[in-house]
C-alpha cells in the first residue's frame, strides 16, 4: 500500500491539471493511468481548443511542434448547405494542436511540480471506508499486480469511463450513470488530402440530421496537407458513425476534396455532451473533466473546462487540507464555484441542445437561412452571454405560410429557459442542505425543455 495526500485517476488534461497545481502547492500528489507515459496525452480528438482557455488560465500558449495551425474561428453549414453562419471573433480564436505533445507537455509541467506517476496502471475501484473514499485499486497491467494506493482525497479525472465515478454507492449522492441520449461517440481521421481547405484558418462544422443524427461532422485543418475529419452522432440513435463519415462525407458530400485523400490515423471515442452534475464532490472525493460531464453540450470541446476543473478543485482541496478534513461539506466549494463559473453556461447550452437535436433538416435549414439567430449571436450564446432571437414580421409571414409558426413559439420558450437554467446555476446552494430542492428546480427546467421537442 502506498500513501498520498492526494491520489488523482487519469493523467489527461484535467487529471495534470490539478496535480500540477496541487503538487505546486507542496502536496503528495499520486497521478495514475493506464496508458504508457510516452503515450500520454494521445487521444483521438478534434485537436481544437479555444485560446481564452489559455489566456483564463495562465498557460503557454501551443508552440513549435505543438501547435498545428492557429485557428480565428469557426464556420457552420446548415444541412444543405446553402446558409453558412461566419463565428468569428476574439473570443473563437484558438489551436489546432498535437494533442500527443500537448498531453506530454501538462505531464511535464505536473511531474515538474513534484507529482509521481503511476502509469501502466488500470484503477479498478475506490476503497471506501466509513464513508469516506480513501483510495483506490489499481492493477499494473503489465503484471496484473493488484497496488492500493491511499490517499486523503481521491480525485477521478478518468475521463468518460469515469473509474470511481461510476462505482460509487448511492450515498455519495453523485449521478453515477450517464443516458444515452446525452452521450455522442465519434469516429474521426487524420487525413493527408491532396488540397488545402479554401479557408485554413477556420473549423468547419457541418449540421446534418440524416448523415450525423443528434451530432454534427467536422473538417478541421491541420497542416496545409492534413485535415482532422470526423462525425458524432447521438448514441441513442445507434448508428455508426464510421460507416456514417465514409458513406455521407467521403463518398458524397465532399467526394471531389477526398477523393485520393488517404487516413493518417483513425479511431473512435465517446463524448458526454449534457449539463455537468449537479454535484462533484463527496466525502474525500471529487470528479471533474468528462468524468464529471465537464464538456460543452453544443459542440464537445472538453480540453478547457477539464482545466477549469482541474484548477477550482485543486485550489479548494489545497484549502480543505491544511485546514479540516475533506468531507462533502468542505470540499461543497468547488461546487459553488464551478457551477457559477462554466457550469452555468454548459448547463443553459444544454437546452439549446436538447432543442437543436429535437428538430428537422429543414427547420435547420430555414432557420438559419432567415437567421432566426444571427451570426454573431451565435457566438455571444457560445461565450455564455444570452440567446436573443432575430423574429421579424418577415420571419413571422414565412414560418406562417409553412405552417411552422408554433416553432417560432417553441424557439422563443427555448430561449426563455436556456436564461431560467442560468440564472439555477448562480444560484447554486452553498452548501449540501440546499442540494435536493436545487436538484429539483434543474429537473423541472429540463422537463420543459423536453416537452419543447416535436
Ligand atoms: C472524437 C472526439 C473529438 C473531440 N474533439 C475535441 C476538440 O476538438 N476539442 C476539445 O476541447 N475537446 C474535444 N473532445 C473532448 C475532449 O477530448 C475531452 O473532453 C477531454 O480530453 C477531457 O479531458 P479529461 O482529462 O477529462 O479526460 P481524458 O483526456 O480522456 O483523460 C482521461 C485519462 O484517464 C486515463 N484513464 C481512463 N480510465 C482509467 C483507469 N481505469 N485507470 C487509469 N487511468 C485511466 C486515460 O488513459 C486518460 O489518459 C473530443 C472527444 C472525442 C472523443
Amino acid at each position: 500500500m502506498q500513501k498520498f495526500d492526494v491520489v488523482v485517476v487519469g493523467a489527461g488534461t484535467g487529471g495534470c491539471t490539478v496535480a500540477k497545481k496541487l503538487s505546486s502547492y507542496g502536496f503528495g500528489v499520486c497521478l495514475v493511468d493506464y496508458k504508457a507515459k510516452g503515450s500520454i496525452g494521445d487521444k483521438v480528438c478534434g485537436d481544437a481548443v479555444g485560446k481564452h482557455h489559455f489566456d483564463d488560465l495562465g498557460l503557454a500558449y501551443p508552440s513549435g511542434d505543438e501547435l498545428e495551425r492557429l485557428i480565428s474561428g469557426v464556420k457552420i453549414y446548415s444541412p444543405d448547405m446553402e446558409t453558412i453562419f461566419y463565428i468569428i471573433g476574439e473570443g473563437l480564436h484558438g489551436f489546432m494542436i498535437n494533442r500527443r505533445i500537448f498531453g506530454q507537455r501538462l505531464l511535464k509541467d505536473a511531474l515538474d511540480a513534484g507529482a509521481t506517476l503511476l502509469d501502466s496502471t488500470k484503477v479498478v475501484g475506490p476503497i471506501i471506508e466509513d464513508g469516506y473514499v480513501r483510495g483506490v485499486i489499481a492493477k499494473a497491467i503489465d503484471s496484473n499486480e493488484t497496488v492500493e494506493l491511499k490517499g486523503e482525497v481521491v480525485v477521478d479525472a478518468s475521463g468518460v469511463s469515469s473509474a470511481i465515478r461510476s462505482k460509487l454507492p448511492p450515498q455519495m449522492e453523485i449521478e453515477t450513470k450517464i443516458d444515452r441520449e446525452d452521450l455522442i461517440i465519434a469516429y474521426r481521421e487524420i487525413r493527408k488530402v491532396k488540397e488545402t481547405p479554401p479557408e485554413p484558418d477556420l473549423c468547419e462544422i457541418y449540421l446534418n440530421l440524416e448523415a450525423a443524427p443528434g451530432g454534427y461532422y467536422w473538417i478541421f485543418p491541420k497542416s496545409d496537407t492534413t485535415v482532422n475529419v470526423g462525425l458524432g452522432v447521438v448514441v441513442s440513435s445507434l448508428q455508426n458513425p464510421k460507416e456514417l463519415l465514409y458513406r455521407y462525407v467521403f463518398q458524397r458530400f465532399h467526394k471531389r476534396f477526398f477523393d485520393d485523400s488517404s487516413p493518417i490515423h483513425g479511431g473512435g471515442g465517446f463524448v458526454p455532451t449534457r449539463r455537468p452534475l449537479g454535484s462533484i464532490v463527496g466525502n474525500g472525493f471529487v470528479v471533474i473533466g468528462d468524468a464529471a460531464c465537464h464538456v460543452n453540450p453544443i459542440h464537445g470541446g472538453g480540453i478547457g473546462p477539464s482545466m477549469v476543473g482541474g484548477t477550482i478543485a485543486a485550489d479548494v482541496i489545497s484549502k480543505v487540507l491544511e485546514e479540516s478534513r475533506p468531507s462533502r461539506e468542505e470540499l461543497w466549494p468547488i461546487n459553488v464555484k464551478y457551477m457559477q463559473s462554466y457550469g452555468a453556461k454548459q448547463t443553459s447550452l444544454d437546452v439549446f441542445r436538447i432543442f437543436l437535436q429535437g428538430l428537422t433538416d429543414d427547420l435547420l435549414n430555414y432557420g438559419m437561412k432567415y437567421r432566426l439567430i444571427k451570426d454573431e449571436d451565435v457566438l455571444k450564446v457560445s461565450l455564455g452571454e444570452e440567446l436573443h432571437l432575430n423574429i421579424t414580421e418577415v420571419t413571422r409571414r414565412i414560418f406562417r405560410g409553412m405552417g411552422r409558426l408554433q416553432f417560432l413559439n417553441r424557439l422563443r420558450r427555448m430561449a426563455n429557459l436556456l436564461k431560467e437554467a442560468k440564472a439555477i446555476c448562480q444560484d447554486y446552494p452553498v452548501s449540501p442542505e440546499g442540494f435536493p430542492e436545487w436538484r429539483m428546480r434543474v429537473q423541472r427546467v429540463f422537463e420543459r425543455a423536453k416537452s419543447l421537442v416535436e
